[in-house]
């Protein structure tokens, strides 16, 4: 599943390729990638035709395209295995190809958008924009999730008071998309190691430099992903020319389960956590002795 780095990856590469550019023709291949899309793809490709891609958003894992009339915007949702490309017209079909975006300045040789998805369980939507906290919109699908830790407008101060509030494991709450976005399984446990914070470390017992100390390592492990691309620990996840990221090499923790930790030298530990894993130092990151998970 795609995380921060990886969405905000492919967000850069649909500035580059499609923003300014007015849709010509929109091809449904499989009715499941537009199933959000109630009205359906006939209806969705009919209302996308002739308008123009104003930029490329994201907040948190979610990504959208704003369109020109300011009131709709097309939302990706990447789901497992969802890959927007950016690719010459005449490059082959993808075998999984589910969605393609044509533009009006195609015949200068310019990119087509195709949205490949071998899982599908992602998707393409048309969506109304609701104002958000600030002075911008949001698709309304996206209303309820919070701001990222790298948003100039995310608040340290009110994140810190609402993680203790909420009486919970402290890694559940760095996954709870309605507190922090973006940050998933593979990033909240590099954060965690460099924080030195145990996963069930209960919330309502971290300090004001704890928490602090949390945001600057969600805030430097999500800023070095994306310098290295992201992570490509789901292979199937592709910046939109196609290309993996570089951040699993980087990985201390993450999927490393016995190999030493690069602090200490301990084995480091996977437990079961929730349906997936989490993987810590038993020595950096002592087992708080009433944990929350
Ligand atoms: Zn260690």
């Amino acid at each position: 599943m795609p995380e921060l780095p990886e969405v905000e990856v492919v967000r850069q590469g649909l500035a580059r390729g499609v923003a300014g550019r007015r849709i010509a023709a929109v091809e449904v291949g499989h009715p499941r990638a537009v199933r959000r899309h109630l009205a359906g793809g006939a209806d969705l490709a009919g209302r996308l035709v002739g308008r123009t891609v104003l930029a490329a958003s994201r907040r948190g894992k979610f990504l959208w395209l704003p369109l020109d009339g300011d009131d709709e915007a097309l939302l990706a949702h990447l789901g497992m295995s969802g890959q927007l490309l950016v690719v010459p017209a005449d490059k082959p079909d993808e075998t999984h190809l589910r969605v393609r975006l044509r533009f009006a300045d195609q015949h200068r040789g310019g990119r087509e958008l195709r949205f490949v998805d071998q899982r599908t369980f992602g998707g393409l939507a048309l969506e109304p924009l609701v104002p958000d906290d600030g002075d911008g919109h949001v698709p309304a699908a996206v209303a309820h999730i919070a701001r990222d830790p790298l948003d100039p407008r995310f608040d340290d101060a009110g994140f810190a008071a609402a993680l203790r509030r909420r009486r919970t494991g402290v890694k559940r709450a760095l996954l709870d998309q309605t507190l922090v976005s973006g940050v998933g399984n593979i990033y909240a446990d590099e954060s965690l190691w460099r924080a030195r914070l145990h996963y069930a470390r209960p919330t309502e017992t971290l300090t004001r430099p704890e928490v602090a100390r949390l945001l600057e390592a969600v805030r430097a492990v999500l800023v070095e992903s994306l310098a290295a691309g992201g992570t490509s620990f789901d292979a199937l996840y592709v910046s939109t020319e196609g290309v993996s990221g570089l951040f699993e090499r980087e990985l201390a923790v993450y999927g490393r389960a016995g190999e030493p930790c690069p602090r200490c030298g301990t084995p480091i530990r996977r437990d079961a956590f929730t349906n997936r894993s989490s993987y810590s130092c038993p020595r950096c990151q002592p087992r708080p002795r009433r944990g929350r998970w």
